[in-house]
């Protein structure tokens, strides 16, 4: 058999948090040519792969199927035979309920070569974001991950049940949600006490996460009471017991679905805040860097200026690297440095250089940034611009922020600055958003941009503080109305 020169990483994707992909995970995405994945795999981690990677959505939908198992085999065949890097992505780890054994049968047959990236499987981190370990020196020597879903008629597996409710303490079960009152009527029958308790965690890791607790006689009408849905990891044990609370679902921003509306300069760091705070945060739109060619007239005069302002870190990265390409020797800079942002002189300090403050414009000044920054600097037409890139959106993340949004309704979006609050003006509608006043939309909320909001029916915030405490107001309030 001739071994052809693609491969086929499978990589398990983790529960969702996107901090719970391997580092061997993170370089296979890296590396990818093409990305074939699934619906419970967080689309966050598609930003690890290079911007000519390809992504394939393989999800099935809940009501049906979206690609067949056997054209997912063929894909990957195919890719892999036209000598590219493929990453399967699937949810947890690859082989715990994931079909890997099918997939990986498949490239055998055709010669194609494959590694094994294992993930963090959700039927371990759910119950762990929820407070519970699997194992406990006092409750749970032994635990057992169990599917309660198969491919017979009616979809209830044909387990040994005697076994499990005897021999094992800690059931976890996976794809159980709809068969949750046969499991537990089985258990029961086979021995377990009608009050052994159970957790049901949703969503474990996202900010959506939501768990219920209740025993084998009630918990089906607790999941019905709290409208819990797959996915979903379901603890049976005595180790349920021993959750006090979960350190996860005490997060101050829990259950917020969050966007973020980015503009394509540097990174905010608000974005990371928020999910460090519980919620679900999506950035929209996402952004692409395109290099523009060295201007080889302002390298070769570059000792001239007197002063060099970055409007971003991004601006200061490409710049020296134009200057590296161009055998531009560093040292001709005799410039004053300064930028816009404190990221960019970081960028600067890393490289050595003393930060002196912005001063005014002269002829002696460059300006140096992304195409948009500099039109919006053209104003002082006294100074030299060099344009480093161009920021623009990355459309293979359209469709799958338009499918996060369907799944799992936004509670708020925030502008974090003014340039944000033009983006979203502009360019909402693609993603079904119209922010005028009288539109159907979340509440948006601007931070420090008083006039938008007041153009267009905004909250307008001034600072970090203020928008938390208005995303805890709004929870607040939607909690009282439910109540
Ligand atoms: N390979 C995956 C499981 C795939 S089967 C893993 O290792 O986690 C799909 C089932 O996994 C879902 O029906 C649900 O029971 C469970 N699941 C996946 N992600 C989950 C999550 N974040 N929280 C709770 N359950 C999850």
């Amino acid at each position: 058999m001739i071994m052809k020169n693609g491969i086929v990483y499978f990589v398990g994707a983790g529960p969702g948090d996107p901090g719970l992909l391997t580092i061997k995970g993170k370089q296979a995405l890296e590396e990818a040519d093409v990305v074939l994945y699934d619906r419970l795999a967080n689309p966050k981690l598609l930003e690890f792969a290079s911007p000519d990677c390809r992504f394939i959505y393989c999800g099935k939908l809940p009501d049906r199927h979206f690609m067949k198992q056997r054209d997912i085999n063929a894909l990957l065949v195919e890719k892999a035979a036209q000598g590219l890097t493929v990453v399967r992505l699937k949810g947890g780890d690859p082989s715990v309920f994931g079909r890997v054994g099918e997939e990986a049968e498949a490239l055998h047959e055709h010669g194609i070569r494959y590694e094994m990236v294992p993930g963090i499987t959700s039927g371990i981190a759910a119950p762990l974001y929820a407070g519970i370990p699997v194992t406990h020196r006092d409750f749970a020597s032994s635990f057992a991950m169990i599917t309660a879903h198969d491919k017979s008629l009616k979809g209830t597996p044909n387990l040994d049940w005697e076994g499990l409710a005897r021999g094992v303490q800690t059931l976890v079960f996976y794809m159980g949600v709809k068969n949750l009152s046969y499991i537990c009527q089985q258990l029961i029958t086979y021995g377990k006490s009608p009050s052994a308790p159970v957790i049901v965690v949703q969503w474990g890791t996202w900010g959506r996460q939501r768990s219920v607790k209740g025993t084998l006689e009630n918990i089906q009408q607790k999941v019905q009471e709290h409208q819990i849905t797959n996915p979903a990891i379901i603890v049976i044990g005595d180790i349920v017991n021993f959750q006090t609370h979960s350190w996860f679902e005490s997060k101050p921003l829990i259950g917020q679905h969050l966007m973020v509306v980015t503009h394509g300069e540097d990174e905010d760091p608000l974005a990371d805040k928020l999910r460090a705070s519980g919620a679900d945060v999506i950035e929209w739109p996402k952004w692409r860097t395109e290099r523009m060619p060295a201007n080889e007239e302002i390298l070769r005069k570059i000792g001239t200026f007197e002063d060099i302002f970055f409007t971003s870190r991004r601006a200061v990265c490409e710049f020296f690297q134009a200057l590296a390409s161009k055998k531009v020797d560093i040292r001709q800079l005799t410039a004053r440095l300064s930028a816009a942002s404190e990221h960019a002189e970081t960028e600067l300090e890393k490289r050595g250089f003393l930060i002196s403050a912005p001063q005014p414009v002269s002829e002696k000044t460059l300006v140096v940034g992304s195409r948009h920054s500099v039109k919006d600097t053209q104003k002082h037409k006294s100074c030299s611009f060099y344009m480093t890139h161009e920021n623009v959106i990355d459309d293979r993340f359209t469709h799958m922020i338009q499918r996060t949004i369907s799944e799992s309704p936004l509670h708020m979006i925030i502008c974090p600055s003014k340039s944000s609050v033009q983006q979203l003006i502009s360019t909402g509608e693609q993603i079904g958003i119209l922010p005028e006043p009288s539109a159907n939309h979340p509440p948006i909320v601007c931070i420090g941009d008083d006039t938008a909001a007041s153009a267009y029916g905004f909250t307008a915030v001034q600072e970090l503080d203020e928008l938390f405490a208005f995303i805890q107001n709004q929870q607040a309030e939607k909690k009282l109305v439910h109540s």
